[in-house]
């Protein structure tokens, strides 16, 4: 295994390896290889193997440099597309925490509305009926928690 490894480290090197560009033709291969799996069309499956072949190449590519240039340029040109991207995963990790949190609230308040003025309230659950002023308008009323 070592030894294979080795082997493996030896052939990359001074090649142009996996990088961000090579990753995302990579991934649009295995996007496109799926659409072929839905549609049952070859225009996608075509274009899958151009991407895989184009992908293997530059992992092959000799000629880092130019590989390097190409990569720089892809990233410069993306550079607006992946912002967009890494906001939307940080929303959407926000909204992962807060329903998470919601879930672990709901478990130990009990949730509803005040019965004139419609205000959310909450309270401790498992405490059976139980006395609530409501914070906005002052009503005090009985509710089961
Ligand atoms: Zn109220």
């Amino acid at each position: 295994m070592n030894d294979f490894r080795y082997r493996m480290a030896k052939f990359f090197n001074g090649r142009t390896g996996v990088d961000a560009l090579g990753r995302t033709v990579t991934w649009v291969a295995l996007i496109l290889m799926l659409l072929t799996m839905i549609t049952h069309s070859s225009i996608p499956y075509l274009l899958a193997m151009v991407c895989l072949i184009y992908s293997i190449w530059r992992m092959l590519s000799k000629n880092y440099q130019k590989r390097y240039y190409e990569n720089a340029k892809f990233l410069e040109k993306t550079a607006g597309i992946r912002r967009h991207f890494s906001g939307l995963q940080y929303k959407f990790r926000g909204f992962v925490a807060r329903t998470k949190e919601n879930y672990r609230l709901r478990k130990i308040y009990a949730y509803f509305k005040c019965p004139s003025c419609k205000q959310k309230l909450r309270a401790p659950k498992g405490r059976g009926k139980i006395q609530v002023t409501c914070s906005k308008c002052h009503t005090v009323f009985i509710k089961k928690v």
